[in-house]
């Protein structure tokens, strides 16, 4: 056959590019798979396109396919379609000349610009990357035209090749790698071949065969339209694509044509804890073929957690990392992602109410952390954020509520303030006493609350925090009008003194009110600014080294028989004495168990407490 061959001389002038190209591809030679797939795969859809309009040779193929096949012995690899085909003149034109200026356009901006080498992709060098495993490349190729005769080409990458007649039958093309010996050895294996085409090209829409058996899995989900998609086949599609993880929580089909085009299904998956929002899951499609996984560009960091996928078919197929990221596409494409998921998660919110506030908890430390990252996403999903929110004395009983919604049924008993509670046992006084006002208290217990109450604060003019323990409602506190007990004015100076004496310590501010309930004897309130300090030494793990600032107010509570009892004046007193001993040595252990009481005490506090109160239960005994 060689002697009918006519030698062809591509034009370009730089001698040997091969050897660049090798050097700078070496690390991903695997691709020549991908691309020569995806060569197949057009030349199947083109073909597709002109039978809707026109009547062509259709030989006895009407099925379409992709095939791998390879030859242990002669070191060969062979990839088929039966698709377009080429004439002689498409042969020349396209690969002898297109492509291989494609090469040389890689070439000439490599020797100029060394550290902008794009990947071969960008360069239409796809058919071209043959030869990074191959010392020989045939094609054997016959067109859908009628009459078109079969056409042979060979080539060894050099600037030369030969082209003469073929002698392929079936519409199609084949083209047979002559492999070098390294590539022999790595990739004339079944199952390496399999690996890599189900990785690059499992959900191509044409069966590809290795060995006679079809090895993709073939159905995009995300072509289809959204509306023709049951929920079944998202969540089976899912479990395609991540075999071991539980049903996903929400999914979002995007489908966009303008300003670019974008197509995929992003699934937000049941986390397993926080920190799983560091991972990288989407896959990025381009027309159906797999490009990469670690779509950072594409996916903004706080949504790395979402999974599935996203087909891109404008970005040019192989892209390198250093192309994407300097893309303006991909910025607007990040963009319009974050705008998608904040959507999905509003329209949730208030027409699936239920169905959210049940996923909610999975879904919040995503939210919270790019509502911090990105205000844009903070504005088009502060809708979708709720807050679990105590609303009886039935601590367990909670509802979530957004903070409109907290508001709206708060803020005349709270002056627009927010109540909440960080730790159930040590703010258990404050907040059973604000629930008997009415008022409901939103629970923060997440290490990322501490931030985005703080973010929340800085956004909204409207929103404050104040957490149970810091101060006390006025609402709390019954009006002097109330006052039950005539001499109450002077209780309240007699109980302040007692502990103020009992104390003696002037940075603790003791303070006593008529509180709304008698349950309560004493509480201890904090500042407001420490909670953030002691928020951030929980965050560093450093909870045991804080007990309580040196400057706190004890809040006594002068509706309790305990305190009442105590503040009584004393009838008999010792000449010198103001107040009995035994009440201030009393007065001291109240400050003691209340600071127990709300787990306010550092290891050592608590030992010398304990030690104290035996000591003084002893004495009575
Ligand atoms: P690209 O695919 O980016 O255009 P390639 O170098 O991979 O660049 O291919 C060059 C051209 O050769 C293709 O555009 C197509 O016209 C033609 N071609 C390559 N492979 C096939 C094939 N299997 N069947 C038909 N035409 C093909």
């Amino acid at each position: 056959m060689e002697t009918q061959l006519q030698k062809g001389k591509i034009g370009i002038n730089t001698q040997n590019i091969l050897p660049i190209i090798k050097r700078w591809l070496y690390s991903e030679k695997e691709i020549f798979i991908r691309e020569l797939i995806s060569n197949a795969f057009d030349a199947i859809e083109k073909l597709k396109r002109i039978m809707l309009n026109e009547e062509i040779y259709q030989s006895d193929q009407v099925d379409f396919f992709i095939e791998v096949k390879f030859d242990k012995e002669k070191g060969t690899l062979h990839f088929i379609d039966n698709g377009i085909g080429m004439t002689k003149e498409e042969v020349e034109k396209y690969i002898a000349q297109i492509a291989f200026s494609g090469a040389q356009e890689f070439a000439q901006k490599y020797l100029k610009d060394q550290s902008s080498v794009d990947i071969i992709g960008h360069f239409g060098l796809g058919f071209y990357s043959s030869f990074m495993v191959a010392d020989k490349v045939e094609i054997h190729t016959r067109s859908y035209q009628l009459e078109a005769e079969p056409v042979y080409w060979v080539s060894d990458g050099s600037d030369e090749y030969f082209i003469g007649k073929g002698e392929r039958i079936n519409r199609g093309t084949e083209i047979i790698l002559h492999l070098n010996d390294e590539a022999k050895n790595e990739f004339l294996d079944k199952i390496t071949l399999q690996n890599l085409i189900r990785k690059y090209c499992d959900f191509l829409s044409i069966p590809i065969k290795l060995d006679g058996l079809q090895v993709n899995y073939q159905k995009p989900l995300w072509l289809k339209k959204p509306n023709e998609v049951s929920k079944e086949e998202y969540l089976s599609f899912y479990k395609y694509l991540y075999p071991l993880d539980s049903d996903p929580l929400f999914y979002i089909h995007l489908n966009t044509d303008y300003p670019f085009r974008l197509q995929g299904i992003l699934y937000f998956p049941k986390l397993k804890h926080e920190m799983d929002l560091n991972q990288n899951y989407v896959k990025v499609f381009c027309k159906q073929i797999f490009v990469t996984d670690e779509a950072q560009e594409i996916i903004p960091k706080f949504l790395t957690a979402l999974k599935g996928v996203l087909d891109l078919p404008e970005l040019p197929l192989n892209v390198s990392r250093s192309y994407i990221q300097q893309d303006p596409e991909v910025k607007k494409i990040a963009t319009h992602i974050v705008k998608k998921v904040a959507d999905k998660l509003v329209e949730e919110c208030k027409n699936n109410r239920e169905y959210y506030e049940k996923i909610w908890k999975d879904i919040a430390p995503f939210v919270k952390y790019g509502m911090m990252e990105d205000s844009k996403f903070y504005e088009n999903a502060k809708e979708a954020l709720l807050f679990e929110t105590i609303v009886e004395e039935n601590l367990d009983n909670r509802k979530f509520k957004t903070i409109q919604e907290y508001l709206d049924h708060n803020k005349t008993k709270t002056d627009n303030k927010i109540y909440y509670a960080t730790d159930l046992k040590t703010q258990g006084p404050a907040v059973r006493l604000l629930l008997k006002q009415g008022i409901e208290i939103i629970y923060l217990d997440k290490l990322i609350d501490a931030h985005f109450s703080s973010f929340l604060e800085m956004q909204e003019h409207n929103v404050h925090f104040v957490r149970v323990d810091a101060e006390i409602s006025d609402h709390a506190i019954e009006k002097e009008s109330k006052i039950i007990d005539s001499d109450s004015k002077t209780l309240k100076d007699r109980v302040e003194d007692i502990f103020r004496k009992a104390l003696n310590n002037t940075k603790i501010i003791v303070r006593a009110e008529q509180l709304k309930t008698d349950e309560i004897p004493a509480m201890i309130l904090l500042p407001e600014t420490y909670r953030r300090v002691s928020e951030l030494a929980v965050l560093y793990g450093e909870k045991d080294k804080f007990t309580i600032p040196e400057h706190h107010t004890l809040l006594l509570n002068l509706k309790n028989p305990l305190i009442q009892k105590l503040g009584k004046p004393d009838i008999i007193l010792t000449e010198g004495q103001e107040i009995k001993p035994e009440k201030l040595e009393l007065a001291k252990q109240i400050y003691h168990l209340t600071r127990i009481s709300q787990a306010l005490v550092s290891p050592e506090e608590m030992q010398n407490y304990a030690k104290e109160i035996f000591l003084f239960i002893e004495k009575r005994v």
